[in-house]
C-alpha cells in the first residue's frame, strides 16, 4: 500500500522548517519513505503542485485576470506568487534519482485543472517521465476554494451556488480523462461549509463522469485535518464511487515528511466500508490492483 498523495515543500514562504523551497538535498525524501515505512507503507507518491513550478507560468497563465471579482483576483495573485517558488525541473531529477537509488517512490504531479488551458499543460507535462497524474480543483475563475482568506466568497455565492459551481469544474476534469486520479473530490467543504442534506445530484454527476473516463479516485485523510473534520470524499459519495467501480488510492497530502502516511488505517477501514477491497498503484501511468491490508482498525465516523 502506498500514500499515493505528498508534497515535499510547505506552502508559503519559507518558515526556516526542512529544506529550502525549491531544494532537495539527499536524505529529504529519504525521511518520507521513512514516515511511510513506519505507518506499514510500502510507496510514497510525490505529487507537487503544478501551479507552484515557475516553468508553468506559459501554461497556467494569470489565470485568475479574467474573473469580475477583483478581490478573489487580488488575493489569488498574492497567494500564488508567494508560493510559485519551484522548479519542475528539480523536482522531477530528485524523484527519479531516488528512484533510481532503489527508494520505494513513484513520480507524480498534483495538476491543477482550468477547462480553458488543460490541453496546454497536457503537452507541457508530455516530456516528463510521469508514474501518475492526480487532478484538482482549487480554483473556480479567480476564487481559491479551499484558501482560508478567500473563504468569504461562501457568503456571497451562497453555499449551494459554490457546491454547484465547484462541482460542475470537478465534473469537467472526471470527465476528461487527463489525469489518472481525481484528487480531494469534494475540497470544497473544507472550511466546513456543508449543505444540510448531501448533494448526491452533484456527486453522481462526478461518479459518472469518472467511471465512463476510466479515473480513479483518492481517498484522503486531509480533511480530517481541517475544519470539517471529515475525509475526501465524504463516506456517501466514496459509497458512491464504489457502487460505479471507480477504483481508488490512498492519499495523506502530506507537506511535510511527519505527515507521510499518516491515518493509513483509518484510510483502508473507510475504503473497505464503502465496499472496496483493492486500491491501485501506479507504473508509468499504468494502474494496478493490490488488496487493501487486513485492518482492526474501528469503523470511521464522525
Ligand atoms: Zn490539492
Ligand atoms: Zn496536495
Amino acid at each position: 500500500m502506498g500514500d499515493y498523495h505528498v508534497h515535499l515543500h510547505n506552502h508559503g514562504p519559507y518558515s526556516g522548517f526542512g529544506p529550502p523551497l525549491g531544494e532537495y538535498p539527499r536524505g529529504h525524501i529519504e525521511s518520507y519513505v521513512e514516515h511511510a515505512a513506519s505507518n506499514g507503507l510500502t510507496e510514497v507518491g510525490f505529487t507537487e503542485h503544478l501551479y507552484r513550478c515557475v516553468e508553468s507560468v506559459p501554461v497556467l497563465g494569470h489565470f485568475w485576470e479574467n474573473d469580475t471579482h477583483d478581490d478573489l483576483a487580488a488575493e489569488t495573485e498574492e497567494f500564488v506568487t508567494v508560493d510559485r517558488t519551484l522548479s519542475i525541473e528539480s523536482y522531477v531529477a530528485a524523484v527519479v534519482d531516488a528512484k533510481d537509488r532503489g527508494y520505494p517512490v513513484k513520480l507524480g504531479l498534483e495538476v491543477d485543472f482550468f477547462p480553458d488551458t488543460i490541453d496546454a499543460v497536457l503537452d507541457f507535462l508530455k516530456p516528463y517521465p510521469w508514474d501518475f497524474l492526480i487532478g484538482a480543483v482549487h480554483w473556480i475563475g479567480a476564487w481559491a476554494v479551499d484558501y482560508p482568506p478567500s473563504a468569504h466568497e461562501f457568503e456571497r455565492r451562497g453555499i449551494r451556488q459554490a457546491y454547484e459551481d465547484y462541482f460542475e469544474v470537478e465534473r469537467q476534469l472526471a470527465a476528461s480523462g487527463t489525469v489518472d486520479v481525481l484528487a480531494h473530490v469534494d475540497v470544497v467543504k473544507v472550511h466546513g461549509h456543508v449543505l444540510e442534506e448531501p448533494p448526491l445530484e452533484l456527486y453522481a454527476a462526478t461518479v459518472a463522469a469518472a467511471a465512463s473516463s476510466g479515473t480513479a479516485v483518492e481517498v484522503s485523510s486531509a480533511g480530517i485535518h481541517k475544519p470539517v473534520g471529515e475525509m475526501y470524499p465524504a463516506p456517501t459519495f466514496l459509497q458512491l464511487f464504489g457502487q460505479a467501480d471507480v477504483p481508488i488510492t490512498l492519499a495523506s497530502d502530506a507537506h511535510e515528511p511527519s505527515q507521510c502516511g499518516r491515518d493509513a488505517d483509518v484510510l483502508a477501514a473507510a475504503a473497505r466500508e464503502a465496499g472496496y477491497s483493492q486500491h491501485l498503484v501506479f507504473d508509468d501511468r499504468i494502474a494496478t490492483r493490490q488488496d487493501l491490508p487486513n485492518t482492526n482498525h474501528r469503523s470511521w465516523t464522525h
